[in-house]
């Protein structure tokens, strides 16, 4: 489970980034964090990663607070947008680059990367270099960077936000079946309305740093519980 509890975020100079922001997740969930830009998803995002530290509240994963705990250390992998993969390396030193940084032995190295990639569908492009993939390959590549280390969680922040929309459908399914299929509790950000509510077991809508409403698609779409989720959400249609 993943709880946050009271979470405030303010940035040097501003206010409200999250204006106390309180839910919990449960093991094997799949949640979409879902709001206007500006709404405050990916500094929650980061928050739960470790990349970003609260101005007050708390996060607790698996019951033990992780208050200045690293992402690593944390269990969490992540897929971010600015998070792109190492330029210089190819598609398996990328992947393999959490497993040596852990120090596994050089053969457990060779197993699980190739493992990964089976698990993303990328089997012979081992050695290619970031620059010889298309975005989709890209972005499934990262996602194996990500699970490499076999993190308790993953954190998807709009990573198919710069891939057309036809190969994004494909993927969105896709992401959804590893998910199932390595059994971890995930998160991912977007603003898409019809990304999370096809997706997301939950979806938590967020409006100018804080919830307005945490429920399932059907829940969010059929009882709305204000005119901000009617109005946002039914922008789907
Ligand atoms: P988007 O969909 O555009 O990415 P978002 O919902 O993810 O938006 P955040 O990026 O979390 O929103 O931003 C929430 C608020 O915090 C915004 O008002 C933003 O300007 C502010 N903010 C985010 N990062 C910083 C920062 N590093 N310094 C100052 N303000 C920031």
């Amino acid at each position: 489970t993943i709880e946050v509890k009271d979470v405030v975020k303010n940035f040097t100079g501003t206010h409200g980034a999250l204006r106390g922001v309180s839910f919990s997740i449960e093991n094997g969930e799949m949640i979409g964090f879902l709001g206007p830009s500006g709404s405050g998803k990916t500094t929650l995002l980061r928050i739960i990663a470790g990349l970003e530290r609260q101005t007050s509240g708390e996060v607790r994963i698996r019951g033990e607070s992780v208050d200045g705990v690293s992402p690593q250390l944390r269990g969490v992998g992540f897929v971010f947008q600015n998070y792109s993969l190492f330029k210089h390396m190819t598609v398996f030193d990328n992947i393999a680059f959490g497993l040596r940084v852990q120090k596994l032995p050089s053969d457990q190295v060779h197993k699980r990367v190739r493992e990964m990639l089976s698990l993303v569908r990328l089997g012979g492009l081992e050695r290619r270099y970031p620059r010889e993939l298309s975005g989709g390959q890209a972005q499934r590549v990262a996602l194996a960077r990500a699970l490499a280390p076999n993190p308790s969680v993953l954190l998807l922040d709009e990573p198919f936000s710069a891939i057309d929309s036809q190969v994004r459908r494909e993927l969105r399914k896709w992401i959804r079946q590893v998910h199932d299929e390595v059994g971890i509790t995930s998160i991912f950000v977007t603003h898409d309305q019809e990304e999370a509510l096809e997706v997301a077991d939950r979806v938590l809508v967020m409006n100018q740093g804080h919830i307005e409403q945490f429920g399932t698609p059907k829940e969010v779409y059929e009882t709305p519980s204000n005119l901000f989720v009617a109005g946002f959400v039914g922008e789907a249609n």
